[in-house]
């Protein structure tokens, strides 16, 4: 592992900065999880892609540049460093997209790679049913193969802006006999397809980008399977992995709360208790190993390694951080954490709050800690089930 950038790579991250300091929109959009917020991020991607800088590491044919996973990793430090917006296509472009470049064929690569680049068509993530949260493998919901199509019946749940998205890739039980990880099928499917209802699920602040999705008798052309029927299983643990281990959360955004939560105490140093300090330390140098441990996976996978097992100790890793630097932050902000940013008496308070709130999600979405925890005993230390 070399930590020296080339002389490439840093032309790459200052003409990055030069196109995001010119791009980046002056004030914050609306939230993505409402409507109007969500067709503003969307315009904004178009202007990313429109740049080329949608997903820098695809190929050029399908909206990329072509850059390797360490220049990636040097756009993603330039984005946070620019607070550019969160990107609302995230299931697309970080986990379905590079399982498309995994498993798709040339037509499917063709076909959902430079709209999804784009973000003309914006994907939602459809495994969790009721009954199927943790325990994936209890999937229900089916598609069963007639002709040309698959058709699809029963429900989805929590997916993330299933309210406004284009699109979901889901997880199906092709064979209605089969049982956990077998005969399961990786589908795309359009949302306006005739049979779809999506039902938005009001979040706790409010907004409703989140969405169920119920499928009666749902037609998808069996072109739009990645990869082989009864396979979906394996194909969906390449996307957990790129989720857990690489791409969802890059360690640039942990960097940037990070120096944001230094900034923060700096400000407040006076009146704050004495751990306060040691922790917004051991923050920070979290938030840098986690970096530096990404540069590590970045490196074996150029050197033509495989995510594994260990994606869960990333998954951990982060999420657990997140939740501590945003604790962090309302110790030192006191009751004014609670207030409003535009409250008369918030005096720069920030988005803490809504930060907090949303930290205590990372825990449980891509898969609990628990269950990772599960993961990293059996297959990493190889305890017994
Ligand atoms: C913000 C957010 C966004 C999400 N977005 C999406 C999305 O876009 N698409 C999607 O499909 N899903 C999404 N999810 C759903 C998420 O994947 C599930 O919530 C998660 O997998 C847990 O499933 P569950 O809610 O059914 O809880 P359960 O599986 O019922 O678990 C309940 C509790 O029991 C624990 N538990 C369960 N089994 C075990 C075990 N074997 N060992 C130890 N502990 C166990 C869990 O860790 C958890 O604490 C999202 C969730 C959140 C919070």
């Amino acid at each position: 592992m070399d930590l020296t950038y080339t002389p490439a790579q840093r032309a790459f991250r200052a003409e990055a900065r030069a196109w995001l300091e010119a791009n980046v929109p002056p004030a914050p959009l609306r939230s993505f999880d409402t409507r109007e917020g969500f067709e503003e991020h969307r315009a904004w991607e178009r202007a990313l892609d429109a740049g080329g800088f949608a997903m820098v590491v695809w190929p050029k044919e399908y909206g990329g540049r072509g850059a390797n996973l360490v220049e990636w990793l040097v756009f993603e430090e330039e984005y946070w460093r620019a607070g550019a917006p969160r990107r609302v296509n995230q299931n697309g472009i970080f986990l379905l997209g590079p399982t498309i470049m995994e498993f798709g064929t040339p037509e499917q690569k063709r076909r959902f790679l430079p709209r999804m680049a784009s973000s003309d068509e914006v994907w939602a993530q459809g495994w969790s049913e009721p009954n199927a949260g943790s325990d994936m493998a209890a999937i229900q919901t089916t598609a069963i193969r007639d002709g040309d199509d698959y058709v699809l019946n029963g429900q989805k749940t929590w997916a993330s802006r299933g309210a406004f998205a284009d699109w979901l890739f889901g997880l199906f039980r092709s064979d209605p006999a089969s049982e956990r990880h077998h005969g399961l099928t990786f589908l795309l499917v359009p949302l306006d397809a005739p049979g779809i209802t999506v039902r938005p699920i009001a979040q706790l602040d409010g907004e409703t980008g989140f969405a169920e999705v119920f499928f009666d008798d749902v037609r998808v052309p069996a072109a739009h399977r990645l990869g082989a029927e009864g396979q979906g299983w394996s194909v969906a643990m390449a996307t957990a992995g790129f989720e857990r281990g690489l791409m969802l959360r890059s360690p640039a955004r942990f960097q940037a709360t990070a120096q944001k939560l230094v900034a923060l105490y700096r400000e407040n140093a006076e009146s704050v208790e004495a751990w306060v300090r040691d922790a917004v330390v051991r923050c920070w140098m979290d938030a840098e190993a986690y970096t530096l441990e990404t540069y590590r996976t970045v490196s074996r996978l150029l050197d033509g390694g495989k995510i594994g097992a260990e994606a869960s100790l990333n998954k951990i890793f982060w999420s657990e951080l997140d939740v501590r630097m945003h604790e962090i932050a309302l110790a030192i902000l006191g009751p004014r954490a609670e207030l409003l940013p535009e409250a008369p008496a918030a005096r720069g308070v920030g988005d803490w709050l809504d930060g907090w709130l949303f930290s205590l999600s990372g825990p449980i979405y891509a898969g609990t800690n628990e269950i990772q925890r599960n993961v990293i005993a059996e297959r990493i230390l190889g305890l017994p089930r």
